[in-house]
């Protein structure tokens, strides 16, 4: 009778010491978001840049699903680790969210044999890139030896295949959908969705904690109609490109930055200054500890073309 809660203690010890020593092998970066589904959160480079960008890790019966590959080739290697360290089972679909190059580094070390999945129009764009900077590869090759490591066997990649506007992928007992986010970040934005666990993967329309990157095709009303969209899901978990995961209030967030954004550069296109004029003297201290704030001058543009547009479609 006696050694029965010792016997249970031993085991409650060996549990937990198991359970720590599995946590810490994974790795600063990884964490557990539910059981089979993991984040490896893209390491914080501070608030100039802004940090890495995030990998999904989901775990089925069938395979591994990742979706991103990794901001470095060191840290796509990490992400490999993290998989082997989590699973015996095989990386079979990679997913792509979106066609910058910073959510791409390790591409080459899944694919093949895993199957690659993109938006229409992210080949063309991974394409268009590689060839016009040759000596991209070389010098990331020279700016560290850990970096010359990691990328031993590179190989250009691309998808294999291109889905339009949504896509259902069936893994094991999992099912993960693929929406497309229409003018959100890249040239092809693809946000994941887990139903049954409410976890979404949800891309770059929106970054936490941080001013997002507008490059001229990006237009807020379609990345409000995104983020609408997303929190319609009703998501548990979301984990954005960059940043922290969270919930759905990194949405909301955003969506306020950008009401207030309009606003304030309403009524300073109201008192006749000039785009330029507001690049210089708008100020958003609400915002102060968000990083990145060299990407203000680029929203406040996105902002004034947002309102542009409407008064010529209203002067019509
Ligand atoms: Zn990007």
């Amino acid at each position: 009778m006696r050694s029965r809660p010792t016997l249970a203690l031993a085991v409650c010890v060996s549990v937990l010491t198991v359970c720590t020593v599995a946590a810490q092998d994974l790795g600063p970066n990884v964490h557990k978001l539910k059981d089979g589904i993991y984040v490896y959160v893209g390491n914080d480079r501070g608030n100039d840049a802004g940090p890495e960008s995030n990998s999904g890790i989901v775990i089925t019966e069938a395979g591994v699903v990742l979706i991103d590959s990794g901001q470095t080739p060191t840290a796509s290697r990490a992400i490999q680790a993290a998989v082997k360290k989590l699973t015996s089972q095989p990386v079979r679909y990679l997913i792509s969210t979106e066609t910058h190059g910073d959510h791409h580094a390790g591409d080459f070390l899944f694919s093949p044999p895993a199957v690659f999945i993109a938006h229409e129009g992210t080949a063309a764009t991974l394409k268009d890139r590689e060839p016009g900077d040759p000596a991209r590869v070389e010098r990331l090759r020279a700016s560290s030896p850990e970096m010359r490591a990691a990328l031993e066997g590179y190989h250009f990649v691309l998808p294999q295949i291109e889905y339009r506007q949504k896509m259902t992928l069936n893994v094991g007992e999992r099912t993960l959908e693929l929406m497309y986010l229409k003018n959100a970040h890249s040239e092809a934005d693809t946000a994941v969705w887990l139903p049954k666990e409410r976890v979404l993967f949800s891309a770059s329309v929106a970054v936490n904690n941080q001013f997002n990157v507008l490059r001229p095709w990006n237009d807020i009303p379609d990345i409000l109609a995104a983020t609408k969209m997303l929190k319609g899901l009703n998501p548990e978990v979301v984990i954005p490109g960059h940043g922290a995961p969270g919930t759905a209030k990194i949405f909301e967030d955003q969506d306020q930055f950008y009401a207030l954004l309009v606003d304030r550069v309403g009524k300073m296109v109201q008192d006749g200054k000039s785009l330029d004029q507001i690049k210089k003297e708008l100020r958003m201290p609400e915002y102060d500890k968000w990083s990145a704030k060299d990407r203000i001058p680029a929203n406040i543009e996105a902002a004034f073309n947002f309102l542009a547009a409407r008064l010529v479609f209203k002067g019509n």
